[in-house]
């Protein structure tokens, strides 16, 4: 390799793990990617499960959001997910190379296409800026995540959350119905986890914090963003059509915790307070918000979701707050 294109490569390297956001990752990976290997196209596809993969991203080449995957290319998908290792596939005069993308926990998560001409000779060049990238995610996805849990940390909240309110503030001339959906943040604590810790010790109170984490994966739609806020208290952002809807969904999520035995524990309760975040909100205005209809809650028997926009309209909020017990879970 000439010491020009050896500059070329570090200098693209550089550029890609200099980035700390993941879309921006993305685009800087096509832009380095298409420098160097000019490949003939480059499709990202997400999966949340192996049947419901779909096209997120072109990031080079012409394909679109709604296009049908063929039939061969939905196979190689599928394959490379399960496997999660580099496929091969021949179609006609080239060579489709899927990459799998995995996430912190080693479960892939993504896969990109990448179609370049039978004879490319940049191929294995690729394929190592492929790996540099899948490596730098990793790591990127390690510093997001809480360590116990896998769910989103809290340095990550306060990152994501001021994105979701411009977006909000961005969207609000829009007429785009997915984008225009109401967003809410809730935040859940366990209710009586001090027990749990003196009852069975330390230990099992964190093994019911991550069997409490999967329960909430399970219960909410992969695009809603769980974080571990801190100790035994969590927080959830969701767009949901309506109040009505998002008190149902948190309730089903309340129940399912209440249902589960846990092993040795047996039963745990967890309370919620939440909000419907607007337009011009700050992240400390909802988390007070959501943290006083917690307060609400946990004063008013535990294992109960309450919004605070309803406790204000029935006047119950100024009821809890003139309890003057100022306590913060
Ligand atoms: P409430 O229903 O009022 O929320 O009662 P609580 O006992 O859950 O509330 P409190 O805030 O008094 O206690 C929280 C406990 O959570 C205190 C601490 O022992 C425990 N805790 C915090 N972080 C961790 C952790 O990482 N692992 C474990 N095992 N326990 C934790
Ligand atoms: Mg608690
Ligand atoms: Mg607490």
């Amino acid at each position: 390799m000439s010491q020009n294109k050896i500059k070329n490569v570090l200098e693209n390297i550089i550029s890609l793990t200099s980035e700390r956001d993941s879309n921006a990752l993305e685009l800087a990976l096509a832009q380095t990617l298409f420098k160097l290997a000019a490949p003939e196209s480059m499709t990202l596809y997400r999966a949340s499960s192996i049947d419901s993969i779909k096209y997120a991203n072109t990031l080079i080449g012409k394909h679109h959001q709604n296009e049908e995957i063929p039939a061969d290319i939905l196979d190689a998908l599928k394959v490379c997910l399960e496997s999660g290792k580099t496929t091969y596939i021949q179609q006609q005069e080239k060579k489709l190379t899927l990459f799998p993308l995995l996430s912190a926990k080693n479960k892939p998560i993504a896969v990109i296409l990448i179609k370049a001409a039978q004879d490319s000779q940049d191929h294995a060049l690729t394929i190592m800026i492929l790996k540099i990238y899948h490596n730098f995610v990793a790591l990127m996805n390690e510093n997001e995540r809480d360590t116990l849990t896998g769910l989103l940390n809290r340095k990550t909240f306060d990152l994501k959350i001021n994105g979701i309110i411009s977006s909000l503030q961005g969207n609000q001339h829009r007429r785009n119905s997915d984008s225009n959906m109401p967003s809410y943040l809730a935040i859940f604590d366990i209710d009586h986890f001090k027990r749990v810790n003196d009852t069975f010790g330390h230990l099992m109170g964190d093994e019911v914090l991550l069997l409490f984490s999967r329960i909430m994966e399970k219960s909410f739609r992969d695009k809603d963003l769980l974080f571990r806020f801190g100790g035994e208290e969590f927080v959830g952002v969701f767009q949901c059509p309506s109040d009505e809807t998002m008190t149902i969904v948190l309730n089903r999520f309340r129940g399912n915790v209440e249902k589960y035995s846990f092993p040795q524990v047996g039963e745990v309760t967890v309370s919620c307070g939440y909000t419907r975040i607007e337009t011009f909100d700050l992240s400390s205005t909802l988390i007070d918000r959501a943290d006083l209809s917690l307060y609400h809650a946990k004063n008013n028997g535990r294992n109960q979701v309450c919004q605070h926009e309803q406790l204000i309209a029935s006047g119950a909020l100024e009821h809890s707050d003139n309890t003057g017990d100022i306590e913060l879970f």
